[in-house]
């Protein structure tokens, strides 16, 4: 028996996902992401470690962009296999992909004047690192799955998607190699889900695993404990009605969105909230929220039974899905209360900054945000604390009330990860910790050490281990 695994990427840091698995002559890679860390970008560009030809097929755990976000370049690079995973995600990877090489062709074309202006070149030509067309040409690789389906990359290496709970259609990935008599599995967690979260189910637990890959994103801290998510949302969308504000949400499009026009469902089946009018101004939110509509084979019990009683949460009278531009900028011209749900969730661009702009320094009005925002975003400047802020090249006072709610994460943190990982019927034989930053996988690996006696490592980039 051997089975190789190359860690390609999220090896001590968080993006770029990637990694490979080499048995009886195959070779499949699990999730193929973007570096989005800006110390870590440069890889984007460099040429794949291992040639795009070679590998048999890709196993994608979910749609976020730091998983999937590299499958374009892999695929114009010269990558023939397919691209298992489920519907749900695949739907969803085609909204996020065409949006991410959007994003890149207009990213390449202000550099291209910029450096003009400059009289300068760049490290790398000023192209896209993919373009609309490279996405649409990796669209056909896709081949969907079901959850608990076993597929064949070839007769003895076979690989199983079961549910990750982490956004819809999110799986951790089991592959089962069979080398004689002897037979290995290797459990890839993906991104991991926390228990009792909206629509979504609970992270399975999957059986018989020899060796786990796990991410380890809160891998160094537990989650604060959440007050009521609802409640604290009530709170917000009265008082600031109350003042005759606006409710500014910035939120990412995959799932946070989704579960916020859950909870303000509930609120108003609940009269707890006022009926105001509520605008998702986000294009690709409003797509994914289409995707989620037509899965209700994913939802959780609850999200079932709420269905069952009421409407779909996403059918909200109130609610405009803002499309053009236009629409987006007639938002402004509302007098009354209003709620707006726009990315991008921590406010690095997306038409959130208009709405910023127009509401942050409006003491009436409420900054909410529901997500992590990482340093140096425009989103945890105003979290901070911040006087005053630059959005699109002009300073604003911060007047707005600025909150921010906890509960929202869509990552079991260091307790969740172990609790799942105890469940398993029978100990891996090791674990590689992936997926979180340096301090916080190797923290993780440390507090599993402690709690059990499992062997742990925390791989580096491009190390190779050998599994037996
Ligand atoms: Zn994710």
């Amino acid at each position: 028996m051997q089975i190789k695994l190359k860690f390609l990427g999220a090896a001590q840091n968080v993006t770029g996902s990637r990694h490979m698995l080499e048995a009886n002559g195959v070779r499949v890679l699990i999730d193929c992401g973007l570096y989005q860390e800006r110390q870590f970008r440069d890889r984007n560009w460099e040429p794949f470690p291992i040639k795009p030809k070679s590998i048999d097929a890709v196993l994608l755990t979910h749609a976020h962009l730091d998983h999937c976000g590299l499958l374009p370049k892999l695929v114009r690079e010269g990558f023939r296999g397919k691209i298992y995973c489920t519907d749900a995600t695949a739907e969803i990877a085609r909204i996020i992909l065409l949006d991410s090489a959007h994003l890149q062709e207009e990213d390449a074309e202000h550099k291209r004047r910029r450096h003009e202006k400059q009289g300068r070149k760049g490290p790398y030509p000023e192209v896209p690192l993919y373009t609309t067309q490279d996405a649409e040409a990796c669209f056909p690789h896709f081949k969907t799955v079901k959850y608990q389906q076993t597929i064949e990359i070839n007769n003895t290496v076979k690989a199983t998607f079961c549910d990750a709970g982490h956004v819809l259609g999110s799986s951790m990935i089991k592959v089962d190699v069979k080398h004689n008599s002897q037979q290995r599995s290797v459990l890839f967690s993906g991104d991991i889900g926390r228990p009792d979260r909206p629509i979504v189910r609970d992270p399975n637990i999957p059986e018989n695993v020899d060796y786990v890959v796990i991410e380890s994103t809160y891998g160094d801290r537990e989650h604060k404990p959440t007050g009521d998510v609802k409640d604290d949302i009530a709170d917000v969308v009265n008082s600031t009605k109350k003042a005759g504000g606006n409710i500014v949400v910035p939120s990412f499009a995959l799932e946070r969105a989704q579960e916020i026009l859950y909870y303000i469902n509930e609120l108003l089946l609940e009269n707890a909230i006022p009926h105001l009018k509520i605008f998702l101004d986000s294009p690709m939110a409003s797509r994914i929220t289409k995707v989620f509509e037509q899965h209700p084979e994913l939802y959780d019990e609850e999200m079932t039974e709420f269905i069952k009683q009421h409407q779909s949460p996403f059918k909200l009278p109130n609610l405009k899905m803002a499309g053009t531009s236009d629409e987006s900028k007639a938002i402004n011209h509302i007098k009354e209360s209003i709620m707006i749900i726009a990315g991008s969730g921590m406010c690095t661009g997306g038409r959130i900054k208009y709405h910023l702009v127009n509401n942050i320094t409006r003491p009436e009005s409420s900054i909410m945000f529901v997500g992590y925002q990482a340093i140096g975003t425009l989103g945890r400047i105003i979290v901070d604390g911040a006087k005053e802020v630059r959005i699109l090249g002009e300073q604003y006072p911060v007047k707005a009330k600025i909150v921010q709610i906890h509960g929202f994460s869509a990552h079991a943190d260091r307790n969740e990860l172990h609790k799942w990982l105890s469940k398993f019927k029978t100990s891996p034989k090791k674990i590689f910790i992936v997926h979180g930053e340096s301090d916080s996988a190797k923290a993780f690996g440390e507090y599993l050490k402690g709690k059990t006696n499992w062997q742990v490592s925390v791989p580096q980039y491009q190390d190779e281990v050998i599994l037996d």
